[in-house]
């Protein structure tokens, strides 16, 4: 399954010496549990697998393609209810979708992502520059857009946020855009700021459209495993995160911290980041997650 290879032979690994057993004792359920937990599935996924394993052993005895089947339901059951691509649904035009996230986690390439995606279904689309912070992120949001094909609104470093995305609504709104994707600074060590430069973001949308932002996507680095759940936590305190996009999963080995997520959290998954380049964004699909992680 491409880009999630390595996820699968983490778990494999973790779990192959363990069916060298002949029976399913209560060490070698212990082990299994502590496998799933060191793969980031998190703890509640891991006792349910436990529990059903142990339910099932006096039938079936140690099977490996039968733990291995049971891991793949449980995954599926906690992530299929948070599968859902983010949709094109607001009356009036443009949605808004507010993307945050800490510096390095794939925003800015997301946002492209998400850009391309939309064209393709044959949406107008229009980037705003809102993380007027880094000179960087301004212009390698420009280099982008000027790729895919979409207009941009931003400002010079150091500019006012607000004043972006309201040149930005108004020019979306006058212009037929469906879709205005808006990214923000990422600057999790300044919180007070970053969410007193969020808010005054959504006071200037909600002016314009009472509706808006649509959506507030936050955008995690599948590699930084536990971590990604921290930045949850946070990130729904100082912004209110309507959904998530995981990227990096095609060069990590902790897919299972998406499973974590959904479990803690319930917020929607709408793609993954596959790799670098402008088509590398995947749909969600947790039967292939499942079946990349229990291998
Ligand atoms: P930002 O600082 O959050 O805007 O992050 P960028 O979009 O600049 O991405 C940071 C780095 O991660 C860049 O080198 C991207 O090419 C890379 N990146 C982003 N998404 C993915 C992904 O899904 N897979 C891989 N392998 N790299 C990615």
């Amino acid at each position: 399954f491409g880009g999630f290879r390595r996820t699968s032979e983490r778990l494999t690994d973790n779990l192959t010496g363990l069916f060298t057993r002949s029976t399913l004792d209560r060490q070698t359920l212990d082990e299994i549990e502590e496998a799933l937990i060191v793969s980031d599935l998190g703890p509640a996924t891991a006792a349910r697998v436990r529990d059903r394993l142990e339910d099932q052993r006096f039938e079936r005895g140690l099977d490996e393609a039968g733990v291995r089947q049971v891991v793949s339901d449980e995954i599926v059951k906690v992530l299929g209810p948070v599968a859902a691509p983010l949709e094109i649904d607001a009356f009036p035009r443009p949605q808004v979708i507010l993307v945050i996230g800490v510096n390095g986690s794939g925003k800015t390439t997301t946002i492209a992502k998400l850009a391309r995606l939309f064209l393709e279904q044959d949406y107008g689309v229009m980037l705003a520059a809102g993380d007027t912070f880094r000179a960087a992120a301004i212009g390698q949001l420009k280099v982008w857009a000027e790729r895919i094909g979409v207009p941009i609104m931003a400002g010079p470093e150091g500019g006012d946020a607000a004043g972006i995305v309201w040149d930005a609504v108004k020019q979306a709104t006058a212009t037929g855009i469906d879709v205005l994707i808006v990214d923000t600074a990422g600057r999790l060590q300044n919180k007070r700021e970053l969410m007193d430069e969020l808010a005054k973001i959504r006071r200037v949308l909600g002016r314009l459209n009472p509706q808006a932002p649509h959506d507030v996507v936050l955008v995690l680095d599948a590699t930084t495993g536990q971590n990604a759940l921290n930045q949850i936590e946070v990130f729904k305190e100082v912004a209110g995160v309507t959904g998530l996009v995981m990227t990096k999963l095609d060069g990590t080995a902790r897919g299972g911290v998406l499973v974590a997520a959904a479990e803690k959290f319930g917020l929607p998954i709408h793609a993954i980041g596959v790799g670098e380049g402008m088509d590398d964004l995947k749909p969600f699909d947790p039967a292939e997650l499942a079946e990349a992680i229990a291998g």
